[in-house]
C-alpha cells in the first residue's frame, strides 16, 4: 500500500498571516506525486471562513459545486536523493460541505475513469482529489487540475470558425469515450457567451473542456465513426440520427460556420 499523500494548501502566502490547510489525497492522479505537495494559492485571500467570518450559507454546500476556483503553483516537499520536479501552475477547485465533496468526487471519478485518455489533450490533467475535516468541523475538498490560462471567455466575443472547429473536435472525442458533459450548450439555437466557460485554453493554446460534475456515461458515437461529411448521403444521416443532442449541437455550430452562416447565427451575450 502506498502511503497517503497530503497536500498543504496555502492561502495568503505573501500576507503576514498565511493560512495552511493539510488535505489528504483520496484519488490517484495523472501526475503521480511521490511526496507531499505544497500548493500556494497565488491570487487570493483566505476563504471566508477564516478570521472569524462565516461562509455564506449556500457556499459549496449544494448539489452543484459552488466553491471557488483558484490559480495556484504546485511544488513538492523535497525527497532525499531525488531531484525535485519543476513547480507547475494548477487550478484549485475548492469546496466546503459534504454534498459539495460528493459532487467533486463524481468529477474526480470521471477524470480518473473514462477521461484518462483525454487528459492533457481534451480535458485538463487531473492532479488529484484531496479532502479533510478541519478542527472546527468543516469538511473541505479540493480538486487539483491543469491550469488553463485562457479562462476569461468573456473577452473573446462570438466564437470564430476556428474556435468552433476545435470545440466540435473536442466534444466529439468526449462522446467517443462515452462521456456526456451536460452543460456545454445553453440554448438549442444559436451560440451563447456562457457556453465558453466550459471551453478553455491550456497554456499551449489547445482546447480543454472542463467541469464534469454533471457529466454522465452514454453511448452515441464510436471513435471511428466518420461524421465529417454530414448530411450528404443516407449513411451519414443514419450516423447523425444516432448521435445525441450535445454532440449534434457542436457539429451544427461548426458546419454553420463552414457554410458561411456564422455572421447570422444568433449570439446570446449571457
Ligand atoms: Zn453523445
Amino acid at each position: 500500500m502506498p502511503r497517503d499523500i497530503c497536500a498543504d494548501i496555502v492561502f495568503g502566502r505573501k500576507s503576514s498571516n498565511p493560512v495552511m490547510y493539510r488535505l489528504t489525497c483520496e484519488e490517484r492522479h495523472e501526475w503521480k506525486h511521490d511526496s507531499d505537495l505544497i500548493v500556494e494559492i497565488l491570487d487570493e485571500h483566505p476563504p471566508r471562513r477564516l478570521g472569524g467570518d462565516k461562509w455564506a450559507d449556500d457556499q459549496g454546500v449544494g448539489d452543484i459545486n459552488r466553491g471557488q476556483l483558484y490559480h495556484a503553483v504546485m511544488t513538492y516537499y523535497p525527497v532525499p536523493g531525488l531531484e525535485p520536479p519543476d513547480p507547475v501552475d494548477v487550478a484549485v477547485k475548492w469546496v466546503r460541505g459534504k454534498r459539495a465533496i460528493v459532487s467533486l468526487r463524481r468529477e474526480a471519478e470521471m477524470y480518473e475513469g473514462p477521461l484518462i485518455p483525454l487528459q492533457g489533450q481534451v480535458v485538463p490533467i487531473f492532479g488529484g482529489l484531496f479532502t479533510t475535516t478541519t478542527r472546527d468541523g468543516f469538511d473541505i475538498g479540493c480538486l487539483i487540475l491543469e491550469w488553463c490560462p485562457g479562462n476569461d471567455h468573456t473577452t473573446f466575443g462570438k466564437p470564430t470558425e476556428d474556435e468552433l472547429r476545435l470545440r466540435e473536435n473536442a466534444v466529439r472525442q468526449l462522446h467517443a469515450v462515452g462521456v456526456h458533459h451536460g452543460q456545454l450548450f445553453e440554448r438549442d439555437e444559436g451560440l451563447c457567451l456562457s457556453d465558453g466557460r466550459h471551453f478553455l485554453r491550456a497554456a499551449d493554446g489547445t482546447l480543454r473542456i472542463v467541469d464534469f460534475q454533471r457529466a454522465f456515461m452514454h453511448r452515441c458515437v464510436d471513435k471511428d465513426t466518420d461524421l465529417d461529411s454530414t448530411n450528404e448521403t443516407d449513411d451519414d444521416s443514419a450516423d447523425l440520427e444516432r448521435i445525441c443532442d450535445e454532440l449534434l449541437r457542436a457539429i451544427e455550430h461548426y458546419h454553420r460556420a463552414l457554410e458561411g452562416e456564422l455572421r447570422t447565427t444568433p449570439w446570446n451575450t449571457f
